[in-house]
């Protein structure tokens, strides 16, 4: 017998026939002998539809109330879930998040889980029921309803799992697991059967939509077993999981290509102590993240500074940084959209040296000229020219062999 959390995305409850159909599973699960808590989120599109709802009435609608909205979404599946399973004779009871007692600060629209009491959760599971959660809220310490953030229903699965030690969180989605690349980029992506939670957040950061960011640096800090899987199929999906010396082997793991970016260039700034605060303390203090920052070796006393923000905070860090650029006595400030960061990730580039020297030969191979280059620990990113993303993608994930699987070592 198991403790199993399973969570279903909003595409795999978006109708009564796919809850019936994931109610099912789940069912199938509790007959099989294991006890299982179910974290749901709203029907596909529903979010979407309350936030415009609530825009209706008011341009700018108050954070409390719009969460007092938002939380609805997820009342209405997993009341509808246990409904059905009942009527199946399966027990099973909702609970939304004062119920399930999911604790969370008070920053409404992105609130914090700060702790969870699973006494009631685990006296429905004693009682030999099927718990189901409504995911992506949370309660505060005076009983005011909050939201977790988009794609939020994953952290509160995370969250629960981890609470409740359970021996497996398995993430439902449309998609079968977690790729090489995204398939839409390249024929030869392959499913990865593990991956390691470094490597899913840094895929996760570089717009790998597959696990909200949140609640993959959730499991890792909590050791939680994490399967990603989909709910149209019974294909084993992909375990996210602690790394072994197997998969140190690999290099490379995945690809990814992110266009969400913009890159900014300060040109002739002044080289002395104070001048990079100035620049990048109010940007930072505006809530703008900067990602990759280069600064060339200064000649004369002046040096360049590259930097790249996300393309919608383009303007605001324009505006930001222009009146400053002009009094520290910069050139100019100029800015390119026309970019894209391709990034190889793998925890084995550790343990393997050549792998930067291996990607730049492949860019190189197709005429593509290299922007900027960051790297960390088990990634790497270079930015190109937007044009040739989708061909980076495909020479790097062939340079590095990354339709085969890699050899089981006995
Ligand atoms: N329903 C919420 C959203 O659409 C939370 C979730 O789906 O995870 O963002
Ligand atoms: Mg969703």
């Amino acid at each position: 017998m198991h403790l199993i959390v399973q969570k279903y995305g909003g595409t795999s409850v978006a109708n009564p026939d796919r809850i019936a159909n994931v109610a099912n599973r789940v069912a199938k699960g509790w007959r099989d002998g294991n006890k299982m808590v179910v974290v749901l989120s709203a029907m596909a599109g529903e979010t979407d539809r309350l936030i415009k709802l609530a825009r209706e009435l008011s341009e700018d609608p108050d954070p409390r109330e719009l969460d007092v909205l938002l939380a609805t979404g997820e009342q209405v599946t997993v009341s509808l879930f246990s409904m059905f399973l009942r009527s199946q004779g399966v027990p099973a009871t909702s609970l939304l998040s004062h119920q399930a007692r999911i604790y969370t600060d008070r920053a409404y629209g992105r609130a914090r889980i700060i702790g969870i009491d699973t006494a009631r959760v685990k006296e429905e599971l004693k009682k030999g029921r099927i718990v189901t959660v409504a995911g992506f809220q949370g309660v505060d310490e005076v009983g005011n309803i909050t939201t977790l953030g988009r794609g939020g229903s994953d952290t509160t699965a995370v969250a629960i799992a981890a609470a409740l030690k359970a021996d497996l969180c398995e993430i439902y989605t449309d998609v079968d697991g977690v790729y090489t690349t995204d398939p839409r980029l390249h024929p030869k992506a392959r499913k990865l059967a593990r991956i390691t939670y470094d490597e899913m957040l840094e895929m996760s950061s570089l717009g790998a939509k597959v696990l909200e960011i949140r609640s993959v640096g959730f499991a890792k800090r909590y050791a939680v077993p994490l399967a990603v899987r989909s709910s149209f199929s019974d294909q084993p999906g992909t375990l996210v999981t602690v790394e072994d010396e197997e998969m140190e082997d690999v290099p490379v793991s995945g690809v990814a290509l992110s266009r969400n970016d913009s890159r900014v260039t300060i040109t002739r700034v002044p080289d002395r102590p104070g001048i990079a605060v100035r620049l990048f303390r109010p940007v930072a203090d505006a809530n703008i993240v900067v990602d990759m920052i280069i600064q060339n070796t200064s000649i004369d006393g002046y040096t360049d500074l590259t930097f790249t923000v996300h393309r919608g905070d383009l303007k605001k860090t324009l505006e930001i940084v222009g009146p400053v650029a002009r009094e520290i006595g910069a050139e100019q400030v100029l800015n390119d959209e026309n970019i894209a960061k391709i990034s190889i990730v793998g925890v084995g580039m550790k343990n393997n040296a050549g792998v930067a020297a291996r990607m730049f030969e492949a860019l190189s191979g197709e005429n593509i000229n290299i922007l900027m280059i960051s790297t960390s620990e088990i990634k790497i990113s270079c930015v190109i020219e937007d044009k040739y993303g989708e061909l980076a993608v495909r020479v790097l994930h062939d340079t590095f062999g990354l339709e085969t699987p890699p050899p089981k070592k006995k």
